[in-house]
């Protein structure tokens, strides 16, 4: 089964399709964090694809596109995966489509969240990530908050806010690009009749794990 996670920045597309990918068993498959990963490591990939990151820019499909058709060919995968991140144009997402059909494989669900701007802003200030890279496990400060300040509950290892979550002109430039260019992939999967929409707000009291908790009880039915 493969299951797209689409959002705006903050809309906590990550803590959905980790608790799926755990209930489910396919693995979650995040561009950011295959990136960021390969930043850490100054990898020759990282190096290139920070140029774009560090500026709230798209990293280019030349690099993008082979790397998740790569990943999708993993053991892990054989069954299916959950992608986080990918795809956030029409370009891509047709190249993904090219790329699952080949191997008889197709989008089944995207799940498209949607969370008002100033929450959404708020999200990602107070966001803090994993600095294991094995771990990347998200927290929010305020949201939900590790039981021990600044450590990881999974693994011990520190919490750091994100470079591109720190600047303002990062996160503006992230946003409108998610405007511009990934919101008409909700178009793109609602004429595919694949769309499942969910908002996530504290004004409702309705939060990613919710979505989550659902999400997996339809699939194991
Ligand atoms: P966010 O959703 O908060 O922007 P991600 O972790 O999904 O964070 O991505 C971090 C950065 O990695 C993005 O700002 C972008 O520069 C790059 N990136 C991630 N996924 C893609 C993609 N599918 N295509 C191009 N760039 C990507
Ligand atoms: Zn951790």
């Amino acid at each position: 089964m493969i299951i797209i996670m689409l959002g705006a920045q903050g809309t906590g597309k990550g803590t959905v399709a980790g608790l799926i990918s755990e209930e489910i068993g396919i693995p979650q498959i995040s561009t950011g964090d295959i990136f960021r990963k390969n930043i850490s490591e100054k990898s020759a990939l990282g190096i290139e694809a920070d140029k774009y990151i560090s500026k709230g820019n798209l990293v280019p499909d030349e690099i993008t596109v082979p790397m998740v058709d790569d990943r999708l060919k993993w053991e892990d995968a054989k069954d299916g995966a959950i992608l986080d991140g990918f795809p956030r144009t029409i370009e891509q997402a047709e190249k993904l489509d090219e790329i699952l059909s080949k191997n008889g494989k197709k989008v089944d669900l995207v799940i498209n969240l949607v969370t008002p701007k100033d929450e959404i802003i708020d999200r990602m200030l107070t966001r803090r990530v994993c600095t294991n890279q094995d771990c990347k496990a998200t927290y929010n400060i305020k949201l939900h908050p590790p039981k021990k300040e600044g450590i990881c509950d999974k693994c011990g290892a520190v919490l750091k806010q994100r470079e591109d979550d720190s600047d303002p002109e990062a996160i503006k430039k992230r946003l409108e690009i998610y405007e511009e260019k990934t919101s008409p992939l909700v178009e793109y999967y609602k004429n595919k009749g694949i769309l499942r929409t969910e908002t996530i707000s504290m004004s409702i009291n309705r939060m990613g794990t919710d979505v989550a908790k659902e999400v997996i009880g339809e699939i194991k039915k």
